[in-house]
């Protein structure tokens, strides 16, 4: 099995438009996590994030669609674990005051698996609707990387749902947004905002490097026409932080970085909260 790729492989055929029903009428706002490409900390920030909404006492819960590199059970320490099930209802492990549910506890992280468009579905049909959440304020999903197909069609089991994009500083925004966008038109997903995500590096001197450039986030927000969020430095605690499975957020809540999470997670509770309980049709393309 050799696949690492953002598209399915061309021998597997589109998924059959069809029309199903899915409800999750405990969930009051579902946020999914989305970025242009891999490796520029999406699944760092969702699990931080997460873990920044939990500590403002809100019930929230993630849910690892990174079907090509679950990395959330490692970001939270729960890398081999399996939450239990009872046959029909799984339920989620829990870490840090969040809940996780992810492709990973099934599949290792280290196994890349080729997903074939039907079996993608079902599977993520599964983990939404047979996963006993329970009332939360906040669902969020850890997209794969890219706004290409695999997140298009991922991101249609989610009608309604609100979406962040994570950027670092110097990708092309404008081929970002037009992605996003598109992904937002085929999906109604609903672009909340961005985060610029390694925006500098702080030397012993105390001056700001910017390593990566400067301007993407704030270049991508306009594009998209929504706020940049947050900027959240580049900084080793919390790629360690990350590997030990300890987020910033929990164990260095008064660090640059958790504080920046803490201001977007403030942020997106406090311009989300009057959102009824969600509940919607669920459309699979
Ligand atoms: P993605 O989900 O976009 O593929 P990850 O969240 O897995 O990206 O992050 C990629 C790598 O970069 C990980 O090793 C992570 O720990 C590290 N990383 C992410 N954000 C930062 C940051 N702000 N500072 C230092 N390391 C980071």
């Amino acid at each position: 099995l050799t696949a690492q790729a953002e598209k399915p492989p061309a021998h597997a055929p589109a998924p059959a438009p069809r029309r199903e029903r899915l409800e999750l009428p405990t969930v009051a706002h579902i946020v999914a996590v989305a970025s242009g490409k891999g490796g520029v900390g999406k699944s760092t920030t969702a699990a931080n994030l997460a873990v920044a909404l939990a500590r403002q006492g809100l019930k929230v819960a993630i849910f690892d669609a990174d079907v090509y590199g679950p990395s959330i059970p490692r970001l939270f320490g729960l890398a081999g674990r399996k939450p239990e099930s009872d046959g029909n209802t799984v339920t989620p492990l829990e870490a840090h005051g969040v809940k996780i549910i992810s492709m990973g506890f099934f599949v290792p992280e280290e196994t890349p698996v080729i997903w074939r468009g039907p079996m993608l579905h079902k599977a993520i049909e599964q983990f939404l609707g047979d996963v006993y959440w329970g009332e939360l304020d906040f669902l969020l999903v850890d997209l794969p990387p890219g706004t290409g197909d695999v997140s298009i069609s991922l991101a249609s089991f989610l009608p309604g749902a609100q979406m962040l994009v994570v950027t670092t500083p110097q990708e092309a925004a404008r081929k970002v947004a037009e992605r996003a966008g598109k992904m937002a038109e085929r999906t109604n997903l609903r672009p909340i905002g961005v985060i610029e995500n390694m925006s500098w590096f702080t030397g012993d001197d105390g001056k700001r490097y910017e390593i990566f450039g400067s301007g993407g986030g704030q270049e991508l927000a306009d594009e998209l026409g929504v706020p940049l969020l947050g900027q959240i430095p580049l900084v080793p605690q919390l790629r360690e932080g990350g590997d030990d499975g300890q987020p910033i957020t929990a164990v260095a809540p008064d660090s640059e970085p958790a504080r920046a999470f803490r201001a977007i997670a403030e942020r997106i509770a406090v311009d989300l909260k009057p959102k009824k309980v969600f509940s919607a049709q669920l459309t699979i393309k």
